[in-house]
């Protein structure tokens, strides 16, 4: 999508910390961390949010969750605890209509 800033950053068309890549998906940090550890996780695939997810996304949210898990791994904040969250809409306090997974760790997060 031509106007979406997250399509933009995975284009290379917007700089980002990359985290991770591969086919479909991709992983930045976020720009204002809410917790030592802040990362997101996109699909390279334009999804408005989590509410225009069908069950034939099955196969890509499974990705994108055992990605994040191994990611978590690597970044060392897995044996800890970590938190993912996906906002949907104004009231979820969604800012960026291509859906992401805010992964938080790296301390006790509040409640
Ligand atoms: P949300 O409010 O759930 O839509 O989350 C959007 C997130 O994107 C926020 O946490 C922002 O800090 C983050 N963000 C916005 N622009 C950028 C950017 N250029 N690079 C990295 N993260 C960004
Ligand atoms: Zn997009």
């Amino acid at each position: 999508m031509s106007d979406c800033l997250f399509c933009k950053i995975i284009a290379g068309e917007i700089p980002s910390s990359k985290v991770y890549e591969d086919d479909v998906c991709y992983a930045f940090n976020d720009i204002d961390p809410q917790a030592p550890t802040h990362f997101l996780v996109i699909p390279k695939q334009h999804i408005d949010s989590a509410a225009a997810l069908t069950e034939s996304d099955a196969a890509l949210l499974g990705h994108i969750y055992a990605v994040i898990a191994d990611l978590c791994r690597q970044l060392g904040v897995a044996e800890n605890g970590y938190r993912v969250v996906t906002n949907v809409g104004a009231d979820g306090g969604q800012s960026v209509k291509h859906l992401h997974f805010h992964v938080l760790g790296g301390e006790k997060l509040p409640v």
